[in-house]
């Protein structure tokens, strides 16, 4: 094939990848972006199979790779999606590991020169670290969501100071292999155990809640990590590809840490959200609440004319998505303005509580984000917030609290308030919430499915 069609080839796969981004950012065209990448990975595949020789060897780990993968895929809970990209994002950085490793090893196999020229071996140290770094740091991110692991953030005194000294090392092994003549194996070797290292030491300190961020933090260097190895092997597709993720998950991370109004920094240093845990849940004043059954939440529920249903994690955790379905349609019947109401971050990843609904197969035309909906409450009939609780906390409003400037979903608006959850537990921020003792708000206490089943019969 030659070099022009290939470039092309690439050319094309890269706008296929950008459309495909496109048709991610929103819901209904979300099938259609996958399709496109799929389309565009599909070119990029087999135009870079053309130019290697050994196919049989990379089609049969092809093979191997597909079948696993899906699988897995399918297998998988909707509610371990953030584990699972945690695992998919070790697999890629410990592949640009292994490149790094085996250019090194046999640069003319890879078209480079004998004795790897200084531009390379830079491109190859940044890959290695980069990867390394985010096979360790994804692995512990898999294992703190998958519940293996506590998700309790793990410190020790002198914690960054220790991070700090062991980056300095690591670029001083770098900066030797940099500057060595022949391949420094002692150099290259120790640079990457200790980036392995590191990549345990950065992500353990951080509590298992705020494990997306990471997780989106972790995808961007996924994609640094491949642009890099892209660079070195003269692929331009790797270092299209890796630069739409790496930027994309920069992104990603950027968008989530604004939503909840928190720095960057301050998640990736880790202490906050340790576990979903009840820190600061009460101010020590004794406050009442109303509470009620399913019965009488199905009673005022049918007897409004508009209703919106806030799901948060708590509707994730109980698997509610399909009983909820069942109560907007029978809402709905009865002529009620049944709408649900999408904070960015509700939930434990971004589009979290947009996969759910779109699993149960809720109509497009009864979600709505935050921006569009907020107006409403005032003229809103009925809340129900189902399994959210910091999504909609009015602490958001008051200077000094430690969600002060997040944007909430204005449940407290309307003209009357019902929450399912299980107790007066705090959410995420570990605070206590305002909304829940409104004497326009009723609890409803249990498993968000049990509830909302119980409801639908009622009504
Ligand atoms: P929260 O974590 O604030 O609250 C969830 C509530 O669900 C809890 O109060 C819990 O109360 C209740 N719950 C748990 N299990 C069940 C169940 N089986 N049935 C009924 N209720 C249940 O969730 P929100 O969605 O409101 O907010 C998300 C939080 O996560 C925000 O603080 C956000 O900043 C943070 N976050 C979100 C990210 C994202 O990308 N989406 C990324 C990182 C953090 P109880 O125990 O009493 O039942």
């Amino acid at each position: 094939m030659s070099v022009n069609f290939i470039a092309l080839a690439y050319l094309v796969a890269a706008v296929f990848f950008i459309l495909s981004l496109k048709g991610l950012s929103s819901p209904t065209a979300a099938r259609r972006g996958n399709l496109l990448g799929m389309l565009g990975m599909g070119i990029a595949v087999s135009t870079t199979l053309t130019i290697t020789g050994n196919w049989v060897l990379i089609l049969s780990c092809i093979a191997v790779g597909a079948i696993i993968g899906s699988i897995v895929a399918q297998r998988i809970q909707m509610t371990a999606m953030p584990e699972l990209i945690a695992f998919m994002h070790s697999l890629v950085g410990l592949a640009a590991v292994f490149i790094a490793i085996a250019a090194v090893n046999n640069p003319v196999s890879f078209g480079l020169p004998e004795i790897l020229p200084a531009g390379n071996k830079l491109e190859l140290f940044l890959g290695t670290f980069i990867g390394a770094m985010t096979w360790s740091g994804s692995v512990i991110a898999f294992l703190k969501l998958s519940g293996r692991m506590s998700g309790a953030p793990i410190t020790f005194s002198g914690q960054h100071m220790v991070n700090l000294l062991l980056a300095i090392v690591m670029v001083g092994f770098g900066l030797w292999f940099f500057f060595s003549e022949t391949t420094n194996w002692t150099a290259f070797s120790t640079m990457t155990a200790i980036a392995f290292l590191l990549g345990f030491l950065i992500i353990i300190p951080i509590g298992g809640a705020d494990m997306p961020v990471v997780i989106s933090m972790l995808n961007s260097y996924s994609g640094w990590a491949a642009a890099g190895i892209g660079f070195s092997l003269g692929n331009p597709m790797l270092i299209i590809a890796g630069s739409l993720v790496g930027s994309s998950g920069a992104i990603l991370s950027y968008i989530m840490c604004k939503a909840m109004n928190r720095p960057f920094l301050s998640v990736i240093l880790g202490g906050f959200g340790s576990d979903g845990g009840s820190q600061g849940a009460s101010d020590g004043a004794q406050k009442t609440y109303r509470s009620g059954s399913a019965d009488d939440a199905a009673f005022l529920l049918g007897n409004s004319d508009s209703v919106i249903i806030i799901p948060g994690y708590g509707l994730a955790v109980a698997r509610a998505q399909h009983a909820v379905k069942e109560l907007a349609l029978a809402l709905h019947k009865k002529g009620i303005n049944i709408r649900f109401a999408i904070h960015p971050v509700a939930g434990r990843m971004p589009g979290h509580m947009n996969v759910l609904l779109a699993e149960a197969e809720i109509p497009y035309e009864m979600v709505q984000e935050m921006e569009e909906i907020n107006s409403d409450f005032p003229n809103t009939d009925v809340v129900l917030v189902l399994g959210a609780n910091d999504v909609v906390n009015p602490a958001a409003n008051i200077p000094g609290s430690p969600i002060y400037g997040m944007p909430i979903l204005e449940a407290y608006k309307a003209r009357t308030v019902m929450v399912v959850k299980r107790s007066m537990a705090a959410g995420y921020a570990g605070l206590d919430n305002d909304l829940f003792y409104m004497d326009k708000t009723m609890m409803v206490f249990g498993d968000a499915k049990k509830v909302v089943e119980d409801m639908v019969k009622a009504l």
